[in-house]
C-alpha cells in the first residue's frame, strides 16, 4: 500500500530516522534511509513537493552551467544522477528535451564559439558520466532552415543557423518528489503531510498537526533537516542567502510550431541564457532569474514584474516578433535555498552540504532536484554514522522509482497516453483505482476536466486515494500543475471538488 498519509495518526514514538521535510530532499533522504532497512518517519508541514521542489524549470541537467565556472564536481555529478534518473530511476518521468540556441546577430562570433564549446563539453559530460547517446543524442550546429522547422518563431534576418543539444526535461517536478515518495512509502517509510516539526535535536523532535495544532513528541536516533530554504529556521547554525527565480508561463499559442526549447543568451554574459521551455500540457515556461532576497522567507514567494519584464525582453530579442505582458497566462517563482558562503548568490555554488548541528541535526541543504539522490546518500552516510545506526549500504542508484520502466515498456501500457506519461506503468492501476473508488465509467474519468484543460478526474482521484491530497490546492498546484495557469485553475476548481467529494468517503 504505497499511501501518503496526513496528519499525526499512525505516527510512531519512536523511529530510526526523523526526516525533516517532503521536497525531492527529505522524499529522497526517506527513500534512501528504508531501502538501507532503517525505520523512517518523513514529515511535512503543508504537503509533498510544497517548497521549491515545484517551483524550478523542471529541468533535469547536466551540469553545463558548472562546468563553465570551473566546478568540475558539481558538473559532473549532476551528469551521473542525470543518468540515473533517465536510465535507471525515472524513465518515466524524464524525457531527451532539445534545446536550441539561435545564432542570431546578436550573437557574436566569440559568444557563438564559447556556445559552441559549451555544447561539446556537454557531451563530454554525458560520456564521462556513461550516459547512452541513444539517451541523450550528440550536439550539433544546424542550418537556419532546419532551426526554422523546429521554431518557426525564431528571428529570420541575418539567422546563421543554430546549435542543436539535448539535456533532460521531467513531466513535472512534483510529480518526481511524489514518485519518490511513494516509493519511500514502499520500501516501509511512513510518509506524513500537515506534520510541522519544531525543536529538533539530534534525539527527537516535536510535531505538530498543523490542521487541528495537537502535539506529541517523537524520538528518533537520527533526525535529518530537509526543509530547504526553512532550514535555518529549524537549526540556527545554518544560515542561508536565498536566491528567487522566476519564470513566466506562455500558452502554446503564443509561440506557435516550437518542438523545442529556444535559448536567448543574456546580454553581456558568455554562459546565461533565458529559455522558453515547452510542456507536456501545452504551455511554455520561460525563465530564469537569480536575484539575492532578504527578510522572511514566505510560504509562496511572488514573481515581481521586473523579473518578468527582464525574461520578456530578453527572449524577445531572439525572436520574430515580439512577446507581450498580455501574452503572459501565468507567473511563478522559487527561492534556491543557497548557503551562505560571502560572495553573490549567482556566483555560490550548487552543491550540496551535510552540516551535523551542536545538538547532532543534521542538515542537508543546496544542491539540485537532479542530484537528490546523491544528496540524501551523504545525508544518510552522516546520519547513520553519528548515530551509530546499523543499516545497509544506500541501494538507490539501481532502485527505480514506483511507475518506473523503459521506453519499449511504457509503450506497451494499456492506458491513455496522459497517465502513463505522469504513472509510468502504474497508470492503469491509476484508472481502476478511480473506477473502484468513484463507481464512474472510464469515459468520465478520462475526459479532460475542462474546454482545452487536459487533467482527468481519475488522476485527481488517485492523488486523494494514495497520494495524500486533502484540498483543491494540493490537487490542482502539486498533484497536477493547473493552477499555474490561474485561468485555468479557475475552470479546474469543481473537478478537484467533485473528486474530493467522490473518493472522500472512501477515504472514511
Ligand atoms: C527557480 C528555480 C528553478 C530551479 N530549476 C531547477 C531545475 O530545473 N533542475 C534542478 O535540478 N534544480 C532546479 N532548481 C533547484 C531545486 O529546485 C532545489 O534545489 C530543490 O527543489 C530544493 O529542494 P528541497 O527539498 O531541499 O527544498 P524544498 O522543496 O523547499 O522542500 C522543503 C520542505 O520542507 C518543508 N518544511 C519547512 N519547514 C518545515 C518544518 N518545520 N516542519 C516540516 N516541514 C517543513 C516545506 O514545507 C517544504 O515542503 C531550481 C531552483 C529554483 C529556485
Amino acid at each position: 500500500m504505497t499511501r501518503i498519509q496526513v496528519g499525526l495518526d499512525g505516527i510512531p514514538d519512536d523511529t530510526d530516522v526523523l526526516v525533516i521535510g517532503l521536497g525531492i530532499t527529505g522524499a529522497g533522504v526517506a527513500l534512501d534511509a528504508a531501502s538501507r532497512g532503517l525505520r523512517v518517519v518523513a514529515v511535512d508541514a503543508h504537503d509533498v513537493a510544497f517548497g521549491t521542489s515545484r517551483w524550478s524549470s523542471k529541468l533535469v541537467h547536466g551540469g553545463l552551467r558548472y562546468l563553465a565556472k570551473g566546478q568540475f564536481d558539481v558538473a559532473h555529478e549532476s551528469a551521473v544522477e542525470r543518468g540515473i534518473l533517465m536510465e535507471t530511476t525515472a524513465p518515466h518521468l524524464v524525457r531527451a528535451l532539445p534545446m536550441l540556441i539561435p545564432l542570431t546577430p546578436s550573437m557574436g562570433r566569440g559568444q557563438t564559439a564559447v556556445a559552441r564549446g559549451g555544447t561539446q563539453a556537454g557531451d563530454l559530460l554525458r560520456l564521462a558520466a556513461r550516459t547512452r547517446r541513444q539517451t541523450l543524442p550528440r550536439p550539433r550546429r544546424i542550418s537556419a532552415t532546419e532551426a526554422l522547422t523546429l521554431a518557426p518563431v525564431v528571428r529570420r534576418e541575418g539567422l546563421r543557423g543554430a546549435l542543436l543539444s539535448w539535456d533532460g526535461q521531467l513531466e513535472d517536478d512534483a510529480r518526481l518528489v511524489l514518485a519518490v515518495a511513494r516509493t519511500a512509502v514502499a520500501q516501509g517509510a511512513l510518509v506524513h503531510t500537515r506534520v510541522r516539526v519544531t525543536e529538533p535535536t539530534g534525539s527527537g523532535a516535536v510535531l505538530t498537526d498543523s490542521r487541528t495544532g495537537a502535539t506529541r513528541t517523537i524520538r528518533a536516533r537520527a533526525v535529518v533537516n530537509a526543509s530547504g530554504v526553512w532550514a535555518g529556521q529549524l537549526v540556527p547554525e545554518i544560515r542561508l542567502r536565498p536566491s528567487r527565480g522566476t519564470h513566466v508561463v506562455l500558452r502554446r499559442e503564443t509561440l506557435p510550431g516550437v518542438r523545442c526549447a529556444v535559448m536567448a543568451p543574456v546580454p553581456g554574459s558568455s554562459n546565461r541564457f533565458v529559455f522558453a521551455l515547452p510542456q507536456p500540457d501545452g504551455t511554455f515556461y520561460v525563465g530564469l532569474t537569480d536575484e539575492e532576497v532578504d527578510g522572511e522567507v514566505p510560504d509562496v514567494p511572488e514573481a515581481p514584474e521586473e523579473d518578468i519584464e527582464f525574461l520578456l525582453g530578453v527572449l524577445n530579442s531572439a525572436l520574430q516578433y515580439d512577446i507581450g505582458r498580455e501574452d503572459v497566462v501565468g507567473a511563478y517563482a522559487g527561492l534556491r535555498p543557497l548557503l551562505d558562503a560571502g560572495s553573490t548568490t549567482a556566483d555560490l555554488s550548487r552543491k550540496h552540504a551535510v552540516l551535523v548541528s551542536g545538538t547532532g541535526v543534521v542538515t542537508v541543504v543546496g544542491g539540485k532536484l537532479t542530484t537528490y539522490r546523491q544528496m540524501a546518500q551523504d545525508a544518510v552516510d552522516r546520519g547513520v554514522a553519528e548515530a551509530r545506526l546499523t543499516a545497509g549500504p544506500c541501494r538507490t542508484r539501481r532502485l527505480p522509482l514506483v511507475g518506473a520502466a523503459d521506453a519499449t515498456e511504457l509503450a506497451a501500457v494499456d492506458a491513455p497516453p496522459r497517465l502513463v506519461r505522469r504513472f509510468g506503468t502504474e497508470a492503469p492501476a491509476v484508472l481502476a483505482d478511480a473506477v473502484s473508488v468513484t463507481g464512474l465509467d472510464e469515459a468520465e474519468l478520462l475526459a479532460p476536466v475542462a474546454d482545452g484543460i487536459p487533467v482527468t478526474l481519475a488522476e485527481l482521484v488517485f492523488g486523494i486515494t494514495h497520494e495524500g491530497a486533502r484540498t483543491v490546492e494540493d490537487l490542482l498546484d502539486r498533484r497536477t500543475r493547473v493552477g499555474l495557469v490561474p485561468a485555468d485553475r479557475e475552470l479546474a476548481v469543481p473537478a478537484a471538488e467533485r473528486a474530493l467529494e467522490l473518493a472522500g468517503s472512501a477515504l472514511g
